[in-house]
């Protein structure tokens, strides 16, 4: 188990909260501040019990001097004091004495949040490549590391795994909620456990099918990848997005699951890519030669809602069809309205196109999670052993 915020003395300390504020800009105003909202429950929890709050994020990519303008966290800054109507103080500097002054003479109670830790990669991706200095030297502004970026966890970076190499690091509350959710699910899932898995590409989520076919009772197929899948099953998929590579690990997979490996039996075909074409719905067996697959049919949402009944912990990551388009949303939505009507299942979105599907539609407070990092979530649903939650430290058992 991990430690938490519960697990050290925060009072009369320098306290370095690792946030996410990869905040979507445009022309320097913050289009969505959810992940600045989102933060301050850990801030909010440190000064109460005393603490100074110190935080470090990163904001977009740096690789030129136009880019240090475009993501300044300076407009962050500004609305994080706006949202806990409190001063929150700005350094400018990643490193120097301005901030090591500016952290010196902060009292009890304050915040201050240094500018983008990507400023670093500037000059030879000291953040981003996790350069041993500079963890190091981030660690001595601080007496203990909180990380609250689930975001970046499976990123080996200086403002997460770098600093925890020096300071006792505990989670923060939306890293907290990642490891339970996410984490239960993947190690001890109450059953049964129905896995939804959709979205472009196989290619991108076979670790993640393997994985979760090992623990899943029932893994169900939609989206692009599904083709690849149907393909595999001897249908004809006519002019449908496939990964022909992938065919026959498509097969191995289908061998490998013993009929828990869930496909599609009807799709909505459309003679090209657009929402301004000729679309219908047939059975998989009759996919005509010069049409694409771009959503799951009815038949095949009831089905999906039949597999999901009973079900206690649902997993889903990706969209059923290209969802963005309207004639082709159906099978997101309905796919997202049945986990939402789940009443007793722990029902969590691993981020990405999944988390703004539900978003879009309305759905966000019907799950019980939804996964703020896209992909970290699916990197932690592979199984795989993320750098950042790795770093934080153990509750030691007795
Ligand atoms: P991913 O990033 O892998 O989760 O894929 C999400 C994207 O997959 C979305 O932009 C969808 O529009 C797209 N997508 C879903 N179903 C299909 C499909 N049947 N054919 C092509 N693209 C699809």
């Amino acid at each position: 188990m991990k430690k938490t915020l519960d697990d050290v003395e925060l009072k009369g300390k320098n306290v370095l909260i690792r946030a996410d504020f990869n905040v979507p800009l445009k022309d320097g105003e913050i289009t969505d501040d959810n992940r600045i909202k989102a933060a301050i429950k850990t801030i909010s929890y440190v000064l109460a019990k005393g603490g100074k709050v110190i935080l470090l994020s990163h904001l977009g990519r740096v690789k030129s001097q136009e880019d240090k303008e475009t993501y300044t966290l300076a407009p962050v800054a500004k609305r994080l004091s706006e949202l806990m109507d409190k001063e929150v103080l700005f350094s400018d500097k990643t490193r120097g004495e301005d901030l090591e002054e500016a952290v010196n003479s902060l009292p009890d109670g304050e915040i201050l949040l240094i500018q983008n830790t990507r400023y670093e990669d500037l000059d030879g991706s000291k953040e981003s490549k996790n350069d041993p200095e500079l963890g190091k030297y981030w660690a001595l502004l601080g007496d203990v590391f909180v990380n609250d970026a689930f975001g970046t966890a499976h990123r080996s970076h200086a403002s997460n795994v770098g600093i925890s190499e020096h300071l006792p690091t505990v989670s923060g509350f939306l890293m907290k909620k990642e490891i339970e959710f996410i984490g239960n699910a993947v190690d001890e899932p109450k059953t049964p456990f129905v896995a939804i898995l959709g979205g472009a590409k196989v290619s991108d989520k076979i670790s993640v099918i393997e994985n979760l076919l090992s623990k899943a009772d029932k893994v169900l197929i939609g989206g692009g990848m599904a083709n690849t899948f149907l393909k595999a099953a001897g249908h004809s998929i006519g002019t449908s997005l496939i990964e022909e590579d992938n065919i026959k690990i498509a097969e191995d997979l289908l061998e490998q699951a013993e009929g828990r490996l869930i496909l599609p039996v009807d799709v909505v075909v459309a003679k090209e890519f657009s929402n301004d074409t000729e679309f219908k719905t047939v059975d998989v067996d009759n996919i005509p030669d010069d049409m694409m697959a771009l959503d799951i049919g009815e038949k095949t949402i009831k089905l999906y809602e039949d597999a999901l009944n009973g079900a206690k912990t649902v997993v889903w990551n990706g969209p059923m069809g290209v969802f963005e388009m309207s004639n082709f949303a159906k099978g997101t939505s309905g796919v997202c309205q049945a986990i939402a009507d789940l009443d007793e299942a722990i029902t969590i979105i691993g981020g990405g196109d999944s988390a703004s599907a539900a978003q879009q539609l309305g759905f966000e407070d019907k799950f019980s999670h939804i996964s703020t990092g896209g992909g970290a979530s699916l990197e932690y649903l592979e199984g795989k052993e993320l750098p950042g939650l790795k770093a934080i430290d153990n509750v030691e058992e007795d």
